[in-house]
């Protein structure tokens, strides 16, 4: 009997968002099967539209007459191994659309990325010319002429002698100018290949052999113990608490080690900029050509030449952000996610997932264990391993040795009282000019995370909050304060309801103005500045990281992109400069983003020899958040932020999803909104017994956004499940919507955002 294709159109419209039917044509019979990718005639006028196989009917849903042909297949065969993995992607996608409430060819195309595959591609590799002998004595020249950057890649090139360029300008920070100038002296070569290399020929270091500690000998023996136990279908999750440089990534090594050595794969997610040129070195070492580092510098089709590789059995081990985890590998064992609290996780554009839940479906698949591993795990892991549903292990002490930065919070109120109106206390000034007298490094850390127009009063310390939500209001242009939860309204004030005082501003933090400040008050100070604005050309932020890594600043000046990843062994000062800022983000969220943004920052300082020092500058020196980032404790924070969480039941105690209905025509837009309140207080099994809260619609931080209207819904709920009953009724009453031409949903869009990360 004839069977027909059931095909999800590549379009991503609700409407459309259905499989239909298409007839096979015979010469094609044995090659499309579920998973495929075809090309097939689509509406009157039969354009050629991409869609995916995701079935096969007995029977085809419309009259025979009308019935079309799959035109062609795209990709003959997804099937790799003995394994099917179409059926897997399928599966995958399926759960994403449900859990995210995407469209269907939306969660296809996120789960297949991007496949192009085509023409061979060049890549540079540096080549070192000269012989260990000439090489050491260059070496010396470099480091007396404090050359520094060209002295460290000549350093490396005398252990590895060649080394790929996209290595060096990104990881060893090493910007092109000095390698160019290197090559004309004859020092290197640079030369162009077809595939993308590893450097392979590293010579196993003497950290290979390292015997690992007994608490990091526990935590791979358990893991590894709980790998050898699955089945496919389950999974077991892990959370690693550890500081940097306690020994996480070397538990992680010896994890993925073992599960290679049993024939599967592992995926290594990190947030894009914190992987150091010393840890790449490590995985280097250890799995040689077998592992793959995809990064943003590669461009699409660069990575796919990477997916390439996986999907032959070429590579066992792949590092990358969070698009790694959709490498086709035919069975991968392990998953790591480093840093696992990093926003940069949270996937922003529809389907709108989190990065730790996925990875635990592709586990769960697969039979597969997920490793998490962070200093300041997110409330969300910690909780699930307090709740005993995942593993917990700590790693204590760290292993790199250096002493801990002592720490002190200055009050900028008392500050202001006595007399110091700068932008520096008294403490932080006298600091920076005894580093400068000692020739010593400085960071000075600007918070600016999630900072919203938010208002407070610079005498007491009073922040205008929500009454309802109790998060912070923002100031409006039309200068009233508003709620982006609930959309509650208020006039700005004049003086502080608590003080009296006139010095309720709206903060305003800008870099340059610090950066010109500083000029002029350490006119003696070599001083670089790292934000958005001098980051925006290609290159640039190696550039300013190369130059203070090679000394050749005094003061590195910038938003939290300075507090990432990188080591600097003669920072032995670290200011954070207004402190508090992040905490006022109009989201629950940012108290626990204050507290991970500070830790890290302290984390700076002190990484070398010398003892460092941490001066915090704020508003607000009792907020748990600063009190416990000070500290560096991170349980005594959960214990209060969790305490919070419950009481106001936001995530991870309780569920919250973002329905956002945006419109070029405002009234179609907040029409729409107020027709999806009403729907879901009508229905009577969900808001008569208090299963969900709904809140709004409002107009989100932004009320219009590239010309679009854009109107939000809050729902909370116990469980995350009630909030998938929800968004399928708003997706049915959307689709109901559209058929019966009712005016109240057309020409808009809705998205979805579960238990949101960032406010919109
Ligand atoms: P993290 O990933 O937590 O920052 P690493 O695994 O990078 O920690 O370890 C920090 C440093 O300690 C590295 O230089 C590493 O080589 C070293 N190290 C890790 N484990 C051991 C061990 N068992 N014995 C000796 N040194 C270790
Ligand atoms: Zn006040
Ligand atoms: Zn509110």
């Amino acid at each position: 009997m004839e069977k027909y294709a059931q095909v999800i159109i590549d379009i991503s419209q609700r409407g459309l968002d259905r499989p239909f039917s298409y007839r096979i044509p015979a010469g094609l019979q044995h090659c499309v099967r579920a998973g495929s990718i075809v090309m097939v005639p689509f509406g009157a006028g039969n354009t050629l539209r991409k869609g995916y196989v995701v079935g096969f009917a007995d029977r085809p849903q419309v009259a025979a007459e009308k019935l079309k042909e799959i035109e062609q297949i795209v990709e003959p065969s997804r099937g790799y191994t003995m394994e099917d993995n179409s059926e897997f992607y399928l599966r995958l996608a399926a759960w994403m659309k449900n859990r995210y409430g995407s469209t269907m060819a939306t969660a296809m195309r996120t789960v297949l990325a991007s496949r192009k595959t085509g023409k061979a591609r060049e890549y540079r590799q540096i080549r070192l010319l000269l012989s260990k002998e000439e090489g050491g004595k260059q070496l010396e020249i470099y480091v007396k002429k404090h050359q520094t950057a060209r002295a460290r890649l000549l350093r490396e090139l005398l252990e590895v002698p060649e080394l790929p360029w996209t290595l060096v300008t990104t990881r060893l920070h090493v910007a092109s100018d000095a390698v160019n100038a290197m090559k004309r002296a004859g020092v290197i070569e640079v030369v162009t290949v077809q595939e993308l290399r590893n450097p392979v020929n590293v010579s196993p270091s003497a950290q290979t052999g390292m015997e690992l500690s007994p608490e990091q000998k526990e935590i791979v023996d358990t893991v590894v113990g709980d790998f050898d136990g699955l089945q496919a279908g389950q999974t077991s999750v892990s959370l690693i608490h550890g500081v940097t440089g306690s020994g996480k990534t070397e538990v992680y090594i010896s994890i993925i080690r073992e599960i290679c050595a049993r024939g599967r794969q592992a995926i290594m997610l990190i947030p894009e900029i914190s992987l150091s040129f010393q840890t790449l070195m490590r995985f280097y070492s250890h799995f040689g050509d077998r592992v793959s580092v995809v990064n943003s510098s590669l461009s699409e089709a660069e990575r796919a030449d990477q997916w390439e590789r996986a999907r032959r059995g070429e590579i066992d081990v792949i590092i990358g952000p969070r698009s790694a985890l959709f490498t086709p590998f035919s069975r991968p064992g392990v998953i790591v996610i480093d840093e696992e609290h990093e926003r940069s996780y949270k996937n922003e554009s529809m389907p709108k997932y989190q990065t730790v839940d996925v990875a635990e479906e592709i586990a769960r698949m697969h039979g597969a264990v997920l490793v998490l591993g962070s200093a300041t795990p997110s409330l969300e892991s910690y909780w699930r391993a307090q709740q005993g549903q995942i593993r917990l292990f700590k790693l204590q002490k760290r292993l790199t040795g250096g002493t801990l930065p002592s720490v002190e919070t200055v009050d900028m109120r008392e500050e202001l009282k006595q007399g110091n109106k700068s932008m520096l206390s008294r403490s932080l000034h006298a600091k920076i000019e005894d580093r400068l007298r000692r020739g010593q490094q400085s960071m000075l850390f600007i918070n600016r995370r999630g900072f919203a127009g938010f208002v407070s009063c610079r005498n007491c310390g009073f922040v205008a909050k929500c009454p309802h939500c109790d998060v912070s209001l923002s100031l409006h242009g039309n200068g009233r304060l508003v709620c982006h939860y609930c959309g509650y309204e208020r006039p700005a004030f004049r003086t502080c309801p608590e003080c009296g005082s006139r010095y309720v501003v709206a903060m305003r933090a800008g870099t340059e103005k610090i950066e010109e400040y500083l000029r002029e008050t350490f006119p003696q100070a070599r001083i670089l500045r790292m934000d958005a604005d001098t980051t925006r050309r290609k290159g640039s932020y190696e550039k300013i990281l190369s130059a203070f890594s090679s000394e050749e600043a005094d003061i590195l000046l910038g938003t939290q992109m300075i507090v990432k990843g990188h080591d600097f062994p003669s920072v032995t000062l670290v200011g954070i400069l207004m402190a508090d800022l992040s905490l006022y983000g109009n989201d629950y969220r940012s108290a626990e983003r204050t507290f991970q943004l500070l830790t890290q920052a302290a984390g700076r300082a002190g990484r070398g020899t010398e003892a460092g020092d941490v001066v915090i500058q704020t508003y607000q020196p009792k907020h748990y958040a600063i009190r416990h980032a000070a500290r560096q404790d991170y349980e005594g924070f959960y214990a209060e932020e969790i305490a919070y969480r419950r009481l106001l039941r936001y995530p991870p105690v309780g569920h919250m999803m973002a329905v956002q209905v945006q419109s070029e025509d405002e009234e179609a837009a907040l029409r729409a909104a107020n027709a999806i309140r009403m729907m879901l207080m009508e229905t009577h099994s969900l808001s008569e017994r208090g299963q969900i809260q709904v809140i709004g619609p409002s107009t989100g931080s932004m009320k219009k956004l590239r010309d679009l209207f854009r109107f939000v819904i809050y729902i909370k709920a116990e469980k995350y499940d009630t909030l998938i009953v929800c968004k399928d009724l708003i997706e049915k009453t959307e689709t109901q919507g559209r058929q019966a031409a009712s005016i109240a949903f057309r020409h808009v869009e809705i998205q979805f955002d579960f238990d949101p990360v960032n406010p919109f």
